[in-house]
């Protein structure tokens, strides 16, 4: 549409020229035309008015002939025109027209003035004589330097404009021809030019629409080609830039998804421009849902509102921590900065948020452990020292107390000891919990080594200790001494938590994928409330209890850890005061001479329960 547009004004701009030109070269070209065919006529009535002179010469020198009138009526026959003779005086003596007695005195008639002053003379002019317009041309006669008279040549002018008006007419139909070709070749050179323009303005349309590959046609290399050769560059590079763009956005959304921390973008107006399924995460809400909404409506923490506001308002970055209880404890720390544009200038601002809930929590599981550490440390060490000191204070003390003081001393520090150990091994495990050596073990050797470190204790206390081991070995993936600690440990606490005369079962079996080893007891159990705490470091059921047993709180950590390192896990069956189950579970080998030496695949363990 708008093509057409642009031809028909092209257009009517050539026709509006064309017409002009046109007009302007027929105006000329007839008024041209008329003046030389009138100069043509009057030189041809001039050289007709000379052949008269001749004529008439004898005539006008003599005054009068009769027979003038007669010659001269002849000869503007021949020429078809009207001829007269004048006498000097104005008197005519001979008319092709009129009898010459009827007519006035001509000597005032303008031709004849003019042929008397400069030797020709022309006018056009009404005759009253045959009424009608007509053009003269008057000539003078002379004899001896003697003027005889005059003649005079005449042709109405109706003849002549008749003439001119076909002459002209001619040239109109000329001018009009040549405009109607012009007009014709204009519009197909319009046509010519414009349509290209068409076609690059319909291509231009398709891109904008979204049709990036869309190009034209470069049929010359004229201007027009060249645009549309500039064109197509531009069309290319326009699609270039947008499949870099494209692909820039699809790596900044792909970076944005994958990231653990979640960031949110806001504009000017603080609508939210960008946010990451992380951040929708943390602050439990729908990313897609909140693209476009004021970031006021979006949520509630004031925090990062605030933090962005402030942000947009001096451009400044900012840092903060922001602690939500939505339910459980949640620890963000947040990092705003400005959003600028290509001149600098602010154009929004961006939030970064990382959740530090874990690394709190493991700040305060390490705060906590460093106290129980140090806690459980000083026990055994203040009551060294006090019985020490009371040792040494006493230099009376009876030899029997001194004894019984030096056995106290000896029980603390082997609890000391223990609690060393312990730690020894627990930090051992942590750190070495992905790098554990694993070798084939079979599982009812371990646990016939541990029970029969044990054993001793057990029949101290009168208790029945169990043992119902398959046959076939049952291999799984460990390290012997780990393994054996984290079953000894067990065991022991079985002994210790299970009164006298109690009986103690130790089993061995193999599924599918894990071995499984279940200590049983009929010891005082444990409540429901701090079954899952009691593989923490330090918890403990009955603390008073638990130290006079000789216990560290860090025998069943050491198990947890163990089974976590070997891919397994651990867990706990029991009722109070009627006994526990302790059940181990271990990646089962399957074919034992493929487990020769060390083994690093990573093993899931089935039910972290
Ligand atoms: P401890 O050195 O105190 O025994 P553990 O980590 O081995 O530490 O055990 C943690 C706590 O779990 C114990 O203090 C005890 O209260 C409880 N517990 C462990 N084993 C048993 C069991 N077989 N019967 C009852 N309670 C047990």
């Amino acid at each position: 549409m708008k093509t057409s547009r642009f031809l028909w004004k092209l257009y009517a701009a050539y026709v509006v020229l064309i017409l002009l030109t046109a007009s302007i070269v027929g105006l000329l070209a007839s008024q041209q035309v008329k003046v030389a065919y009138r100069q043509d006529r009057e030189e041809q009535l001039r050289k007709e008015a000379d052949l008269l002179r001749d004529e008439s010469h004898s005539a006008l020198a003599a005054g009068q002939d009769p027979s003038v009138q007669e010659r001269v009526q002849r000869l503007a026959d021949t020429l078809g025109i009207r001829l007269t003779v004048i006498l000097e005086d104005g008197a005519v003596i001979a008319d092709s027209e009129k009898d010459p007695a009827s007519m006035d005195n001509h000597r005032n008639r303008p031709e004849v003035q003019q042929a008397d002053k400069n030797g020709y003379g022309s006018a056009s002019r009404h005759s009253d004589t045959v009424n009608t317009d007509m053009l003269y041309v008057a000539l003078p006669v002379n004899q001896s330097g003697r003027r005889l008279g005059y003649v005079r040549a005449s042709l109405p002018l109706t003849v002549i404009e008749d003439r001119m008006a076909q002459m002209q007419t001619a040239v109109a139909v000329g001018v009009f021809v040549a405009a109607a070709i012009a007009l014709l070749v204009g519009y197909l050179f319009a046509r010519h030019v414009t349509r290209p323009l068409g076609k690059m303005t319909v291509a231009a349309m398709a891109i904008a629409e979204g049709e990036y590959q869309r190009r034209v046609d470069q049929t010359s290399s004229d201007e027009m080609g060249q645009l549309a050769q500039a064109f197509n560059t531009m069309a290319s590079q326009l699609e270039e830039r947008l499949r870099t763009i494209n692909k820039d956005r699809k790596e900044l959304l792909a970076i944005l998804s994958g990231m653990v921390e979640g960031v949110i973008a806001v504009d000017r107006d603080r609508r939210v421009v960008q946010m990451n399924a992380a951040a929708g995460k943390m602050l439990q809400l729908s990313p897609s849902q909140c693209i476009g909404k004021n970031i006021a409506k979006v949520t509630r923490v004031e925090q990062i509102r605030e933090s962005l506001s402030s942000t947009l308002l001096n451009g400044a970055e900012a840092r903060g921590e922001v602690h939500l209880n939505t339910g459980s404890d949640q620890h963000l720390q947040t990092r705003t900065a400005p959003l600028l544009d290509s001149d600098g200038n602010l154009d929004g601002a961006v939030i970064v948020i990382h959740d530090v809930t874990e690394l709190r929590r493991l700040e305060v599981v390490r705060r906590d452990f460093v106290a129980n550490v140090s806690h459980e440390l000083k026990t055994p060490i203040t009551a060294i020292r006090g019985l020490i000191e009371t040792v040494i204070d006493d230099s009376d003390m009876a030899g029997k107390i001194r004894k019984k003081f030096l056995r106290k001393i000896r029980k603390q520090s082997h609890r000391l000891s223990n609690l060393v150990t312990d730690l020894l091994n627990l930090s051992r495990l942590q750190s070495e919990e992905s790098g554990l050596q694993r070798n084939v073990v079979d599982l009812r050797e371990a646990v016939i080594e541990s029970a029969r470190e044990l054993l001793a204790l057990a029949h101290e206390k009168s208790l029945t200790v169990q043992q119902q081991l398959p046959e076939v070995p049952i291999c799984v993936w460990g390290e012997v001494d780990a393994l054996q600690q984290a079953i000894t440990n067990l065991l022991d606490n079985a002994i210790k938590y299970t009164p006298q005369g109690g009986k103690i079962c130790l089993r061995v079996f193999s599924g599918n994928q894990f071995a499984t080893l279940e200590i049983e007891d009929t010891g005082i159990g444990i409540h429901p409330k701090h079954q899952k705490r009691i593989f923490e470091r330090f918890y403990r059921v009955d603390k008073a209890r638990s130290r006079e047993m000789g216990g560290t709180g860090l025998g069943l950590a050491i198990v947890k850890h163990v089974c976590l390192s070997l891919g397994g896990n651990v867990s706990v069956e029991s009722a109070v005061s009627k006994g526990s189950i302790f059940r181990m579970q271990l990646p089962v080998v399957t074919d034992p001479q493929a487990g020769q030496g060390q083994h690093s695949l990573p093993l899931k363990p089935p039910d972290e329960g």
